[in-house]
């Protein structure tokens, strides 16, 4: 059996049930106890007023790591679509009004760009993940996917727009791929690929 000593907890600073999935995927090797805010009720929603995914992060990352004392690991993350001057941006989970409300972002964004050739369609998501061990400075690291906004949704994996992202890696959006193939290419994937020698230090 597992001793308690080699079983460190990692808190997710988020309730987004998508971004839970892929970064516990990504953790796996590490054998590590993974929670994430659903786990505590009582934390009261964090605001993310600040203007760039950084900002966000580390106000997500210190407000979990003083209530709990325990290893964090945030993301902000976001959508930049080229045609509407790197909108939603830090607004992309609220774009249309409701926090998280996918389905209204989606058609929100499709309606922003109708008039849009394809060509003009070219758009980034971009991860910021910090990490906070106890004691420490936090640990910054990024990531970013290109890829073009589609004309309709496609595949039903993922969450947020991934069935609006198409990646040329793939010739689909990253609603028609495995988990596993998202992680492989995503801007949060490849943040976490950064992070990971940090990370690997919770296991002692
Ligand atoms: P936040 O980081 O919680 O402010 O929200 C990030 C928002 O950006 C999500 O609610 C999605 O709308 C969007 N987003 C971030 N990463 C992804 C992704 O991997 N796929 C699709 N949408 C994403």
């Amino acid at each position: 059996m597992e001793s308690r000593e080699s079983f460190m907890t990692l808190v997710l600073a988020t309730a987004n049930q998508g971004k839970v999935e892929e970064l516990r995927e990504m953790v796996k090797p590490f054998h590590l106890e993974v929670k994430s805010l659903a786990d505590y009720p009582e934390i009261p929603e964090v605001e993310e007023d600040g203007t760039t995914f950084y900002e966000n992060a580390l106000k997500k990352a210190k407000t979990i790591a003083d209530l709990l004392h325990l290893p964090v690991l945030a993301d902000d993350s976001g959508l930049e679509v080229d045609a509407l001057q790197g909108e939603p941006g830090v607004y992309s989970a609220r774009y249309a009004g409701e926090h998280g409300n996918h389905t209204a972002n989606n058609l929100k964004l499709l309606q922003a760009l109708q008039n849009i050739q394809w060509e003009q369609r070219t758009a980034r998501f971009r991860s910021v993940l910090i990490l906070i061990l106890p004691g420490e400075e936090p640990i910054v690291a990024e990531g970013k996917c290109e890829g073009w906004i589609t004309n309709e949704i496609h595949g039903s994996g993922g969450f947020g727009y991934d069935p609006l992202f198409y990646v040329e890696e793939y010739g689909k959006t990253l609603a028609e791929v495995t988990m596993e193939e998202k992680n492989r290419i995503s801007h949060r994937g490849k943040a976490m690929r950064a992070m990971l020698q940090h990370i690997e230090r919770l296991k002692r």
